[in-house]
């Protein structure tokens, strides 16, 4: 039986204060060091063998650190954990089979039937419908409240409230939350927190530093970043919190491939200059997008103009490349001409990889409690390409844009 405790830390134990780039190029597995390999090996298993008897009948009480059976995770799966642990300053992390499978179990491992969920209103779309199509089903009582309710959050708190899920900046919306003001209040009242950090990774905001209890991260976006993975991970802030995000994946049958674990750790080496790329790509696109009439408005924290600006200028490192535009409302012929002589940008879900994308925000964004901007939103996500390439892009859609509009006065 492998032991993959002792994991922690710079070369596997010298808790030095690495510096995060250091730390991201550094850091090696123990199963890496004991292989004398720079990465984790990839270890695929089902069945996992003991030595005697006694190991075997007792093999689930390492379910939290040992490797015990396959579907619970191989070194390549704690090796990935322990590594985004580091990143988060958290107790440990438990990966999953996506993004989603994170933010359900982690909800899952929390609640049951009677309990009050509070929920940020611009929560991403699957995290709402878990709530109302699963939790509400299993006799949760789900609210939503508003990303800018700060310490106001004790109002909504009823005896029976369990938990608080929160997700800054906001999914297609971008508005920030002051999530140490909320989670000031969750603590005192014994409400267990999570937060989806995908936009920020654990490398722009730390949400375990700031009162939360459970960092979630869509693996498949950012970490990886390479747009070729679905992947998870729920890092918890405290050893009780961890195995029960543990017991939780392992009852729901949860698992994640050690081929994807073993992508996501290859990525992880290089996060911090693709962050600090797409952060400037997408500065110089918002610049240009601003100079253009069509454009109402930017969405993006990093700009001072935001109302979310103080609160990212406090709480985070930097900013990321995923930032929404909002337009003059277009028909369906405009929104074509605008859309389909795409060249460089992409269309399609997801975000977070080497390649810049940009679509309309559809389904547009659902909200029970604050309001939603009037133009015509899209999400761009600036990729890695040369950025004056992708202004290029731009300029001819804004050109067709406006072609097709003096063509319909003519
Ligand atoms: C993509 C995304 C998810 C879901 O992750 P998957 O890996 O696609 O399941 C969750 N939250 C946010 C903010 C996302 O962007």
């Amino acid at each position: 039986m492998n032991d993959v405790t002792a994991r922690r830390g710079v070369d596997g134990g010298r808790s030095s204060p690495a510096s995060r780039t250091t730390q991201l190029v550094h850091a090696r597995s123990r199963s890496a060091i004991e292989a004398g390999l720079l990465n984790p090996p990839v270890h695929r298993a089902s069945t996992i063998l003991y030595d005697t008897v006694e190991d075997y009948i007792g093999r689930h009480s390492r379910l939290y650190d040992g490797v015990i059976y396959g579907l619970y995770g191989t070194e390549t799966a704690f090796a990935l954990a322990a590594a985004i642990a580091e990143l988060e300053r958290g107790h440990q992390t438990v990966i999953t089979s996506s993004g989603t499978a994170a933010i359900s179990l982690s909800l899952s491992a929390f609640l049951k039937a009677g309990d009050h969920l509070l929920v940020i209103d611009t929560a991403y779309r699957s995290t709402r419908r878990f709530c109302e199509e699963v939790l509400a089903s299993y006799g949760v009582d789900v609210t939503y409240f508003p990303p800018d309710i700060g310490g106001a959050i004790d109002a909504l708190i009823r005896p029976n409230t369990r938990m608080a899920f929160l997700e800054t900046p906001g999914s297609l919306t971008f508005e920030l939350a002051d999530i140490g003001a909320i989670t000031a209040v969750t603590r005192a009242r014994g409400i267990v927190t999570a937060l989806d950090n995908t936009w920020a990774t654990p490398l722009l905001f730390r949400p375990i530093e700031h009162g939360v209890d459970i960092s979630i991260a869509a693996a498949t976006k950012y970490l990886s970043g390479h747009s070729d993975v679905m992947l998870g991970a729920m890092t918890a802030a405290t050893e009780e919190i961890y195995k029960r995000l543990k017991d939780t994946a392992a009852r729901w049958g949860n698992s994640a491939s050690p081929d994807d674990c073993y992508l996501v750790h290859r990525g992880l080496r290089t996060l911090d200059v693709r962050l600090e790329r797409h952060q400037r790509s997408a500065l110089e696109l918002i610049g240009w997008f601003e100079k253009q009439p069509e454009v109402r408005r930017l969405l993006y924290p990093a700009l001072p103009s935001d109302p979310g600006h103080d609160i990212w200028k406090r709480d985070f490192n930097g900013a990321s490349g995923l930032f929404g535009v909002s337009l003059e409302p277009m028909s369906a012929s405009e929104r074509a001409a605008f859309f389909n002589g795409l060249e460089l940008f992409k269309m399609g879900a997801s975000w977070g990889g080497f390649e810049s994308l940009m679509v309309p925000a559809w389904p547009p964004p659902v909200r029970s409690c604050s309001p939603v901007d009037e133009g015509d939103l899209i999400r761009v996500h600036a990729g890695l390409e040369s950025v004056g390439d992708l202004i290029g892009d731009l300029e001819a859609a804004f050109e067709r844009l406006r072609a097709h509009l003096n063509a319909a006065k003519a």
